[in-house]
């Protein structure tokens, strides 16, 4: 059996008498899409920054392409292929879309550098529907823009694996259609995509398997058809 991209095994994370994330074990394969879903405060976004590093795990393993990532830095796990975007988006806002990609681009396994940056940053800008907005200032991009940009940083990286938290909240039926179909065609291209998210129709739309947490522990999992519509799931949405 060939080993899975992302192989999660009994994360543990406490904050004082909380544990947040109680023994998560998951995998995600090549080009695959893993919603990791669950009602606010379940520990969906306490997981995605243990797999990125932010957090460190007060137990369990993370393997990546077969190497062991947990503990390691952010900065270091982003080099070995996972990149991520935030719930609340994080771009360099007085510089243009050129540059906060560039950012990205600096940071990679294999640093592009100058000309190569530059061609490499409009690509990725093209790729994410900012093409014509290359020089324009991070802080005058609407929301959704902002979130293309961050998209392309996150791209930036080169990455195996990408995590998308709540990356298609707040988009209006007509960009959200379009997100969707930009997340399809990173998959197309390869890329294995664990997506946080509140948004059913996406779920449905993109994900091949889903990951539901409650209170920390994972209490479901399998095609979104059937999870979606395990009875404990949606005890736990409605909260009863
Ligand atoms: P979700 O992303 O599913 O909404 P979180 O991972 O943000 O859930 O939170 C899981 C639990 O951990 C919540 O009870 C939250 O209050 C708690 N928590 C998250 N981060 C911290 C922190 N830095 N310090 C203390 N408690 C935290």
């Amino acid at each position: 059996m060939t080993e899975a991209l992302l192989q999660v095994e009994g994360l543990t994370r406490r904050f004082g008498g909380l544990v947040a994330v109680n023994g998560l074990s998951m995998t995600v394969g090549p080009s695959e899409i893993v919603g990791l879903i669950g009602p606010n405060g379940s520990g969906k976004t306490t997981a995605l920054n243990l797999l990125s590093g932010a957090l460190k795990p007060d137990s369990g393993a993370i393997r990546l392409a077969g190497k062991a990532i947990d503990g390691l830095p952010a900065h270091k796990i982003a080099r070995l292929g996972l990149a991520r975007t935030f719930q609340l988006v994080r771009v360099l806002p007085s510089l243009d879309c050129v540059e906060n990609v560039k950012a990205g681009l600096a940071f990679r396994e294999r640093p592009l550098w100058g000309e190569a940056a530059t061609e490499e940053a409009i690509r990725l800008l093209r790729r994410v529907g900012l093409g014509g907005k290359v020089d324009h200032a991070a802080s005058q991009l609407t929301y959704i823009d902002q979130k293309r940009l961050e998209l392309a940083r996150a791209l930036a990286l080169a990455p195996k694996l990408l995590l998308l938290d709540e990356w298609l909240a707040g988009l209006n039926p007509s960009e959200l259609q379009d997100g969707i179909a930009l997340i399809h065609s990173l998959r197309d291209e390869g890329l294995a995509i664990i997506l946080v998210e509140h948004v059913m129709d996406a779920i449905r739309s993109l994900c091949d398997r889903c990951v539901v947490m409650s209170a920390g522990t994972v209490i479901a999992a399998g095609p979104p058809a059937s999870v979606l519509a395990d009875v404990e799931v949606i005890r736990a949405y409605l909260g009863d």
